[in-house]
């Protein structure tokens, strides 16, 4: 952090380049993603403590992009674009190991990096389908019991709003007629 990022300045025509150099966004490299995917890692990272800090709170996180969104439909958002596709599809091929390197310098039999299995990991608040609401609820330790009072606060709210509107739709009503009156007169 801080101090001098780049001295020099290459691929000054190069926008793809640049791009991959960009440092203000840049989250974790894929090796440092693949220890988090490991197990006893990744269940950790899925069910985040809230941090009001944080986007979203912390509760919608990916994991292969080692990035915080703001809710659900950010982070479903997120996972249907192009760079999470690209990351998942890079994280397929296991990491290259100081063991791989060994083995490809002849020390050992050579075994190509495996393939492996790699679906979008959703975090616990976008598989309950949680909202931000929600999330405060439960960092707040209120999962279990204010929706009763919460939902009556809503229906009195309700109950006071209908016969208002009602009224005024009345005395809308009787306005206009007294306008098309005038207009007619
Ligand atoms: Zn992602």
């Amino acid at each position: 952090m801080g101090g001098i990022q780049r001295r020099k300045r290459v691929h000054n025509n190069d926008s793809k380049m640049r791009r991959k150099l960009r440092l203000k966004r840049r989250t974790k490299d894929l090796d440092q993603i693949d220890d988090d995917l490991k197990p006893g890692v990744v269940e950790n990272l899925l069910s985040r403590p809230v941090d009001f800090d944080k986007p979203g709170m912390a509760q919608f996180y990916c994991v292969h992009c080692a990035k915080d969104f703001i809710n659900g439909d950010a982070f479903k958002a997120h996972v249907r674009g192009k760079p999470h596709k690209i990351r998942v599809k890079n994280l397929r091929l296991e990491p290259y190991t100081i063991e791989e390197s060994l083995r490809a310098a002849g020390m050992g039999s050579y075994k190509a990096p495996a393939k492996r299995k790699m679906d979008t990991l959703l975090p616990e608040a976008v598989v309950k389908g949680e909202t931000i609401a929600d999330v405060k609820r439960r960092a707040l330790g209120l999962e279990d019991v204010p929706l009763v009072e919460g939902e009556e606060e809503v229906k009195a709210m309700k109950d006071d709003d209908i016969p208002d509107n009602q009224e005024e739709g009345v005395d809308d009503n009787s306005d206009s007629e007294d306008e098309e009156g005038d207009k007619r007169m």
